[in-house]
């Protein structure tokens, strides 16, 4: 029998460019939801950091999510991370966020390339898409090269906005790279996330898909985190229960929570 999911470890609040929502309602929203640990992982791109003022974003933020885990002692863990777009180009201000801020975690995306155009304002219909995805997983690749955060977050970003009739039907063609980057991250202990925002939109799954999830169980991936990327209180905690029995299906047993960068083993079964 699945055990309920009490936690969701991939959440934005106000300090993050494309989020309104305050700390309190995200965190509100989690205990009323009956959630018992919640991480606030506001964005802080690294191609663009000093330029569109992540700086002093990420200091919010992180004072924000201090503050909030006292105000909510004994009603609500709360992870303070971040979402960390990109850090493999500018790996010096990477190096001072993260040693200026002890994160309890740390999530590692790829919105962008080098050019910081997120995959978001593509024109798809323009787009030679294969070269964009092979770009993209060798720059996910790079990434857990990398590997200083603790789960990979929404492996298959690109597809969440492909219209449906230039969407790949397979990602077969890139099997190779992303066995390599299942492959590594197994063997780093890194965590693949399930994130469930596009059971919201169009793209209707979780990303990655039951393919994928089970694909890098084979490859060894032991450890996987659950989130849904809310924006806004009334997302928070969305899909996780289908991300669960998904991860389930591919053979997980259990999900990770981090605090203090070390993982917390949850039982799904
Ligand atoms: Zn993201
Ligand atoms: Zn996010």
């Amino acid at each position: 029998m699945a055990y309920p999911v009490t936690a969701d470890f991939h959440t934005h609040t106000d300090s993050s460019p494309d989020s309104q929502a305050p700390v309190e309602a995200m965190c509100r929203a989690a205990v009323d939801r009956g959630l018992t640990a919640l991480a606030i992982t506001d964005h802080v791109e690294m191609v663009s950091f000093l330029d569109d003022g992540y700086d002093r974003l990420s200091a919010r933020s992180y004072r924000k999510a201090v503050e909030a885990q006292q105000r909510f002692q004994g009603k609500l863990r709360i992870a303070a991370g971040v979402e960390l777009g990109e850090p493999i180009y500018n790996m010096e201000e990477t190096r001072r966020l993260l040693s200026t801020h002890p994160y309890d975690f740390i999530l590692g995306s790829m919105h962008s390339l080098g050019d910081g155009q997120d995959f978001y304002f593509y024109d798809y219909s323009k787009a030679d898409i294969p070269s964009v995805l092979d770009a993209y997983f060798q720059g996910v690749l790079e990434l857990v090269r990398w590997g200083g955060f603790h789960s990979l977050a929404h492996l298959t970003y690109p597809l969440r906005y492909m219209p449906p009739e230039r969407r790949p039907e397979t990602l077969t063609p890139w099997q190779e790279v992303i066995d390599e980057i299942f492959t590594l991250m197994a063997g780093k202990g890194l965590a693949l996330e399930i994130n469930t925002s596009g059971l919201r939109g169009p793209i209707g799954m979780t990303s990655p898909d039951l393919t994928l999830i089970r694909r890098f169980r084979e490859l060894g991936g032991e450890n996987i985190t659950l989130g849904s990327d809310a924006h806004r209180p009334e997302d928070v905690g969305a899909g996780l229960e289908t991300a669960a029995s998904l991860a389930i299906e591919a053979g997980f047993r259990y999900c990770c929570l981090y605090f203090e960068g070390k993982p917390e083993r949850v039982r799904l079964v």
